[in-house]
This record gives structure tokens, C-alpha cells and sequence, in this order.
């Protein structure tokens, strides 16, 4: 039976005794088998340090010890309507697997119904353990209010965007010439009301779903609705054969599927393209040199047959890859199952296709889903990692109830790491913060 943590916890300012484990941007780890976190009134940390006794008097602290402090996982992909179908239809390829389980659940996505599952979203990211989420919403503008509603309520740091689609569409209740110039509009008022709400916890990224139910005019509008406003970009891209196929239909005269979106002039530091399964050399080398992001969603990948991203490519090239649950692509919002589901891949890229590239261990996991996820949102100046003069986005974690055997002596980093990956439990997560403030599980 786990202890609940005293109320003093759940506003800022508090100051904590406990473990900690964080990645930090010279590429090492730190871990501490006692350190002191003080979050000031503010939300950020104002010290973190080794508990090292000096003979000064001891700060009041809440200790939480064994318990481990460490950063809150990013979510970089996922998306809000259609978690309810979560779990279904593996194996079928995504045109087909959209058509069946996902088109249906969007068309009914309005305010009414974003109201109800939007606090349960929430709520079920922050018993994951992620703080920070990028989803995307349906096409109506309704509904996304009312999410970004609940989020500012809830507490979790979120960037969102109204889905836009002009051709491939399930909301017919515009004309095909009016559909443009009201998603451009609806996004612009979206962007009025929540892009850099709350001093930056609620931001908007421009969310043109994907090349096949985008028009150019429809691509390069939204890119330019984006730059104008600073607002993030967001859409798929590259993720299956057939949809592969349908973009060289529709868009001839580019070269590939990543010039769809260059020619749109969509890519840069505020774009993150989701999949990217099955880029050529070329198409690569264009996202590096651009800095567009990647979100990596193994667990989608593999449960709609997509590929086996080859992620340790991608980063030997330079790309800035996070993690993305992709729900309901991927069938759960835990990125700790997640980053299995990556490092399965990575093991079957290598046993089966031969990669020789080398493979990633647990600690460089933690940090795809922490800090390069923050990186990946051009925020890691702000949040990613525990270091003094961030904001206070953290996590604690019970290691022990990942353990085989009970009491089993868990003290180092790598292996507390590996068990949080592979042996995931629901109830290992105890709670989350964003800016010190504790988020509802
Ligand atoms: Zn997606």
C-alpha cells in the first residue's frame, strides 16, 4: 500500500528530499541518491543540489526518499478525439484503419464531447507521467476551446491545433470552396485566445492533418498562418506505403513526400512532422538541414504496420527526434511503454534487417522522451530537465514496484531506467508537476 504525499506538495513553493535522476544537455546523466529540489513561489527550481551534509542546518524538507524525482515525459504526437478507440484495428494500413475507427469518432467531436473526454485525457497523461503534450484536436473550433479549456483548468503544459482537411474531409458542412478561407479563420481565432496563454503553458500549432487531405493552397497557407503568428506547425508525414503512394498521386510535380511540405514552405524548428518512417537520403538530409522535427511513435507504427523507423540513422544524420504516443495510432498514452516499443524496433532493425548501427540503452530513451522532446519544441531552455532556473515539470516514481522481487536494492540509474521501460506498472508514476503545481491523476 502506497503512502499519499502530504497536500503541502501540490502548490509551489515546497522544497523536497529525494532521489533524483535527469538527463542534462552535455549528454550525461545525473544521479543522486539524495538531493535536495526546492521550487520557489514562481514554479521553477531554484536549487537543485546533492544533500551533501555540511554541517549547515538541514532545510525543511518533505522527504520522499526512495521515491525518484525526474523530469515529466513530452508527448510530442497524439490525438485527443480519437483515444476512445484506442486499441483497435491493428494491422490495418492507415487509410483504411482512418476511414473505419477514426473519421467517425472526429465528425462527433464537438464541444459537448470534448468537454467530457478532454479532463480524462488529461488526467490519464499525468498518472503516465507526461507533463507536456502536442495534440492534435478534430476540425471544429468548438471542440478545441473547449480543450484547451480543460487543460488550462488541469494544469498540463499543452500545444495543441484544430485539425484542417480540404479534401478527404469528414465534416461536410462546408462547401469545398469555403472550407480553406473558415479553417484559416477558425485557427487564427484559436490562435487570438490560447497561443501563449498562461506565460507559455498553452500554445498552438497550426495542424494541417496530413498531404493527402490538404490541398498546396491549403499547406502553404496554414505554414504562412504559422510564421505570422509564432505559432508550431504540425502534420504526418511519411508513414505508410499506400499513403506514400496516394501523395506522389496528388502532388506529381514534387519529388517526394517531404518536398510536398518544403514546397508549402512548412518546414523549420517550429514544425514537427509525426512518423517519418521511410525517408530517403535526400528527404533526410532536407529535415536536418531545415531542423524540422521528428516525432517517433514506434508503438503506432508497429500496431498499424507502418515500418520500422530507423531512428539511429536519423540521429547520426542530426535530426531532432522526440517521442509521440500517437493515440489511437499507438494504443496507450504511457511513453514508457513507448520507448519499449522503440527500443523493440531498434532490437528488430538490427536481428532482422541487419542494421549495424548501434542500438539505444534505457538512459538515452529517458532523454528522447525528456530533454530532446523539450528540444524538439525549442524548449529545452525551460523545461526537459532538472536543473536550477527551470520550470518545475517533474515527476516521481516509485521504482520499487517495477522490481521482479520486492525490496530489491534499486540504485543505479541505468537499471531503474531499464525496469521503468520494460517492466512499465501503472502504479509507479505517483505524481506529476508542471511550475510546481500538482497535476490531477
Ligand atoms: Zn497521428
Amino acid at each position: 500500500m502506497q503512502t499519499a504525499l502530504p497536500a503541502s506538495l501540490d502548490r509551489p513553493p515546497f522544497t523536497l528530499r529525494a532521489r533524483l535522476l535527469t538527463p542534462l544537455p552535455d549528454g550525461q546523466t545525473r544521479f543522486l541518491t539524495d538531493a535536495l529540489i526546492e521550487v520557489d513561489r514562481e514554479g521553477r527550481l531554484a536549487r537543485v543540489e546533492d544533500w551533501a551534509p555540511t554541517g549547515a542546518p538541514a532545510p525543511a524538507a518533505i522527504d520522499i526518499r526512495p521515491l525518484v524525482v525526474m523530469p515529466g515525459l513530452i508527448d510530442l504526437h497524439a490525438h485527443l478525439p480519437q483515444w476512445p478507440n484506442a486499441g483497435l484495428g491493428a494491422g490495418l494500413d492507415l487509410l483504411t484503419w482512418l476511414d473505419r475507427y477514426i473519421f467517425p469518432l472526429e465528425r462527433e467531436f464537438h464541444a459537448d464531447a470534448a468537454n467530457r473526454l478532454a479532463p480524462l485525457f488529461f488526467r490519464a497523461l499525468a498518472a503516465a507521467g507526461t507533463t507536456t503534450a502536442v495534440l492534435y484536436g478534430a476540425v471544429y473550433e468548438d471542440s478545441v476551446d473547449a480543450s484547451f479549456a480543460a487543460a488550462e483548468e488541469h494544469g498540463v503544459r499543452l500545444v495543441m491545433g484544430k485539425v484542417m482537411m480540404d479534401r478527404l474531409r469528414y465534416d461536410h458542412a462546408l462547401s469545398d470552396s469555403d472550407v480553406l478561407e473558415q479553417s484559416l479563420a477558425q485557427s487564427l481565432r484559436l490562435i487570438e485566445r490560447w497561443h501563449g496563454r498562461d506565460a507559455g503553458r498553452l500554445q498552438y500549432a497550426v495542424t494541417p492533418r496530413f498531404a493527402v487531405s490538404c490541398s498546396a493552397d491549403m499547406l502553404r497557407e496554414s505554414a504562412d498562418l504559422a510564421r505570422a503568428t509564432g505559432s508550431y506547425w504540425q502534420t504526418h508525414l511519411s508513414e505508410d506505403r499506400s499513403e506514400i503512394e496516394e501523395v506522389h498521386r496528388l502532388f506529381p510535380e514534387s519529388g517526394d513526400y517531404t518536398d510536398v511540405y518544403d514546397r508549402a514552405g512548412a518546414l523549420g524548428p517550429k514544425t514537427i512532422v509525426a512518423h517519418a518512417v521511410h525517408l530517403s537520403e535526400r528527404e533526410l538530409g532536407r529535415l536536418v538541414e531545415t531542423q524540422t522535427r521528428i516525432a517517433h511513435c514506434p508503438s503506432s507504427n508497429l500496431f498499424l504496420s507502418s515500418g520500422a523507423m530507423p531512428l539511429s540513422r536519423y540521429l547520426e544524420a542530426g535530426a531532432v527526434v522526440g517521442l509521440g504516443s500517437d493515440v489511437a495510432g499507438g494504443p496507450d498514452l504511457n511513453l514508457f511503454t513507448e520507448m519499449r516499443a522503440g527500443a523493440y524496433t531498434q532490437s528488430g532493425r538490427h536481428t532482422m534487417l541487419g542494421d549495424e548501427r548501434p542500438t539505444l540503452k534505457p538512459l538515452d530513451w529517458l532523454r528522447i522522451g525528456t530533454l530532446d522532446g523539450a528540444r524538439a519544441l525549442g524548449l529545452d531552455g525551460v523545461i526537459g530537465s532538472l536543473e536550477q532556473g527551470k520550470e518545475a515539470d517533474f515527476i516521481c516514481i516509485d521504482p520499487e514496484v517495477t522490481a521482479p522481487v520486492p525490496s530489491e536494492q534499486m540504485d543505479d540509474a541505468e537499471e531503474i531506467t531499464s525496469r521503468l521501460i520494460y517492466r512499465t506498472r501503472p502504479q509507479m508514476v505517483r505524481c506529476a508537476w508542471v511550475r510546481g503545481r500538482r497535476l490531477a491523476a
